[in-house]
C-alpha cells in the first residue's frame, strides 16, 4: 500500500502551484504532480499579464515589496522576476486606426499608472512550487496523471508510469481540457461551446507605436493579437480561431506583410519560441467537487480563468482541505468554504454569463473599411482596464453612444450590425460544435 497523503495536487500551473504552497505552509502531507519536466517552461500560449489596482473577482491585486498582494482574500505571493508595465487594450483596424482603452503614450511618460503587469508566469509557478517543496511537499515532475477513482477512505490517482498515489483529497489543477474533470464525469453536464485553436510566434526587433498594451487586430480571417514580451523590442503575434480548418500560419503571414504592420515588423526576426493550444471550451462548472476531488482554475472553467483567477481558488481550496482535515469532515461538507468561495466570486458573477456567451463572428459581417470607419468614430481614449468584462462593457458603451451617427452616415453598416446582433446564438454554437472535437464523456 502506498502512502496516504492529506492532499494530492495535479498540475503545477498557477492554480496547483498556489495550492501546493498553501498546503505546505499549513503543514499538510502533500504532493504536487506535474506532467512537464521543467515547471518553469510555458508551452501553452499565455500573454502573462496580471491586472492590478482594479477590481478583479472582487479582489484588488497590487504589487508592492516584491509581492503580489491580495488584500480582500488576505494573502500575498512572492515574485521577484522581470516585469513590464501594460496600460490597456487597443483594437487595431486593418488600416491601423485604433480604438483605445488605456493611454499607452501618457503611461510611458509616467502620467498614467499601469493597469497590468506582464510577468514571467513560469518563474512565478516555480517560485510557488519551490516554497511548497521547502515546506515538505513532494514534487513529482515528468508524470502524467491519467486516471482517478474513489475508494472508501481515499482517492487514488494513477500515472503514465503505472504508479498509484493515494490522497484524502485531490486538487485537480490540470488546466483547460482537464483529464480529471472528464474522468469524473463533469463534462457530461457542461455545454460544449466549440474547439478553439490558438498559436503564437515570438519576434525581436519589432517597432510598434503605443506598444505597451494588448493589441487586438480586427478584419482578418482569424483573431490576430499582438502583445509585448518581457525583453524590450520583443513581441508575440498570435492567431486564433474556432474554425478548425483555418490556416492560422498563412493568415498570420498575410497580416505581417500588410501595411502598416509590415513596417512595424520590417527589421524583426523570429526568435523561435512558438506556443499554441487547442482548447475544448465547455461551460464553467457550478459545483467543482466530486468524490473528494476539488477542481481549481481552468480545470473547472472555460479557456482562461486567468493567472490570478487560478491562484485564488488554489489558495481557497488548499485552506478548505486544511479545515476539513481539522474538523474530520473528509467530504463535501468539510470543504464547503471552498465551494462557497467559488460560487460567490467566480460562478455567480462570471460563470453564468460565460456559459451563455457566443456571438456571430464580426468578420462574417463587416468588411475591413467598415471596421476602419467604426473605430474612427471614437477617437477619445477610454479609461484603461485589463479586466476582460470591463473591456467588453467599455466597447459596448462607447459604440452605443455613436449608433445614431452610424444610422445617419452609414445605414448600410448599421444594417450589418443589426443582422450580426440578431443572428441566433444557437446557430453560432451549432456551427462551432459541429467543427469542434471535444471528448465530453
Ligand atoms: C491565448 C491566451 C492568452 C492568455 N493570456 C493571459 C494573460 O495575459 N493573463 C492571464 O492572467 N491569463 C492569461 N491566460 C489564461 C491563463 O493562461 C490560464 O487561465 C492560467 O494559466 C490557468 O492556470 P491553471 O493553473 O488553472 O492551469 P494551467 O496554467 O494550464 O496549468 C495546468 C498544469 O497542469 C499540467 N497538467 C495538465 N494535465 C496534467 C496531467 N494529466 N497530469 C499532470 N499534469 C497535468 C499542465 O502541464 C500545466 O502545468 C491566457 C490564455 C490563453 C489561451
Amino acid at each position: 500500500m502506498t502512502e496516504l497523503y492529506d492532499v494530492l495536487i495535479v498540475g503545477a500551473g498557477p492554480g496547483g502551484a498556489m495550492a501546493a504552497k498553501v498546503a505546505g505552509e499549513n503543514g499538510l502531507r502533500a504532493a504536487i504532480i506535474e506532467r512537464k519536466t521543467d515547471i518553469k517552461a510555458i508551452h501553452r500560449i499565455c500573454t502573462m499579464i496580471i491586472n492590478i489596482d482594479e477590481e478583479n473577482f472582487a479582489e484588488y491585486i497590487t504589487y508592492r515589496n516584491k509581492r503580489f498582494i491580495f488584500p480582500h482574500n488576505g494573502f500575498t505571493i512572492n515574485y521577484d522576476g522581470p516585469m513590464r508595465k501594460i496600460y490597456g487594450f487597443h483594437i487595431i483596424t486593418p488600416c491601423g486606426n485604433r480604438f483605445r482603452i488605456g493611454d499607452a503614450i501618457a503611461g510611458s511618460k509616467g502620467e498614467k499608472p499601469p493597469v497590468g503587469l506582464m510577468i514571467d508566469k513560469g518563474l512565478l509557478n516555480k517560485t510557488l512550487v519551490d516554497e511548497a517543496r521547502a515546506n515538505g511537499v513532494d514534487v513529482f515532475t515528468n508524470t502524467n496523471i491519467n486516471n482517478v477513482r474513489k475508494e472508501s477512505d481515499c482517492v487514488v490517482i494513477t500515472d503514465n508510469w503505472g504508479n498509484e498515489y493515494r490522497g484524502k483529497f485531490v486538487i485537480a489543477a490540470d488546466g483547460v481540457n482537464s483529464r480529471l474533470a472528464r474522468k469524473l464525469g463533469f463534462n457530461k453536464e457542461r455545454i460544449f461551446l466549440g474547439t478553439y485553436k490558438d498559436y503564437a510566434r515570438a519576434y525581436e526587433g519589432v517597432e510598434i507605436p503605443e506598444a505597451e498594451v494588448l493589441m487586438f487586430c480586427m478584419g482578418w480571417k482569424c483573431s490576430i493579437s499582438l502583445a509585448p514580451e518581457l525583453p524590450e523590442g520583443h513581441f508575440h503575434v498570435s492567431a486564433a480561431s474556432y474554425d478548425i480548418n483555418q490556416d492560422l500560419d498563412a493568415e498570420m503571414d498575410r497580416f505581417l506583410s500588410s501595411e502598416p504592420f509590415a513596417t512595424w515588423f520590417r527589421n524583426a526576426k523570429e526568435i523561435g519560441h512558438r506556443t499554441s493550444c487547442v482548447s475544448n471550451i465547455a461551460s464553467p462548472i457550478q459545483v467543482p467537487f466530486k468524490d473528494n476531488v476539488l477542481l481549481v482554475g481552468d480545470a473547472g472553467w472555460m479557456q482562461e480563468t486567468s493567472i490570478v483567477g487560478a491562484i485564488m481558488p488554489g489558495w481557497s481550496a488548499a485552506n478548505a482541505v486544511t479545515e476539513a482535515l481539522i474538523t474530520g469532515h473528509i467530504n463535501k461538507e468539510g470543504v464547503k468554504n471552498y465551494l462557497d468561495w467559488w460560487d460567490k466570486y467566480l460562478f455567480q458573477p462570471y460563470g453564468k454569463r460565460l456559459a451563455s456567451s457566443g456571438s456571430a463572428e464580426i468578420r462574417d459581417y463587416l468588411a475591413a473599411e467598415d471596421i476602419d470607419y467604426l473605430a474612427s468614430l471614437v477617437p477619445e481614449v477610454q479609461p484603461g482596464t485589463m479586466n476582460f468584462f470591463m473591456i467588453m462593457s467599455t466597447i459596448g458603451r462607447a459604440f452605443s453612444a455613436v449608433l445614431p451617427q452610424i444610422q445617419e452616415e452609414r445605414p448600410d453598416i448599421m444594417q450589418k450590425l443589426m443582422a450580426m446582433r440578431s443572428f441566433p446564438r444557437e446557430l453560432v454554437l451549432a456551427k462551432r460544435r459541429n467543427e469542434g472535437c471535444a471528448i465530453m464523456s
